[in-house]
């Protein structure tokens, strides 16, 4: 905008700037890779398969072409699980990360949790899958109260009756 408030046109697109890549890596660091930015696509996968190779509420994807994505290190340290789906996850041996996690229908395509890239992949994770599998222990942004006598540890205060299956 200019200072009468209008919107100026740029004549032509500006030329993307900015990192072309992001890297990431396992809790361990032996296993380090790297994807083209932007990734094709992020998403929030709720699926009880997802949940629990995570060993958390929900896992964050990034979804990057295979073609787009290489590992620079400790590829060989990884082991794989295939489901019965023909899903493939693999994680580190070592330290047990997930690492990678491949869909028979999207062979094309590696998903990276998001959790392991040091920086932004360019895509943020608008998407959710199987979001009907929601867990009534997800945080969804409640108000949060300082600990009284445990600095750093918030809390939500308890409200109203309490959640079933908690
Ligand atoms: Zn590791």
């Amino acid at each position: 905008m200019d200072a009468r408030g209008k919107t100026t046109q740029a004549k032509e697109r500006p030329r993307r700037t900015g990192p072309t890549r992001a890297e990431g890596r396992c809790l361990c660091g032996a296993v380090t890779f790297e994807a083209g930015v932007p990734a094709r696509w992020a998403w929030h996968d709720h699926s009880a398969a997802s949940r629990r190779a995570h060993g958390a509420v929900y896992a964050t994807y990034v979804g990057v072409y295979r073609s787009r994505f290489r590992f620079l290190t400790g590829e060989d340290c990884l082991s794989h699980f295939e489901d019965e789906n023909g899903a493939t996850r693999s994680f580190c041996a070592r330290c047990g990360s997930p690492v990678a996690y491949g869909r028979a229908h999207a062979p094309t395509m590696i998903n990276i949790p998001r959790a392991l890239f040091d920086s932004g992949t360019g895509r943020e994770p608008r998407y959710h899958i199987a979001i009907d599998e929601l867990q009534e222990w997800t945080y969804l942004g409640e108000a949060l109260s300082p600990l009284k006598g445990f600095p750093g540890v918030v809390w939500t205060r308890a409200r109203g009756k309490k959640k079933a299956g908690i």
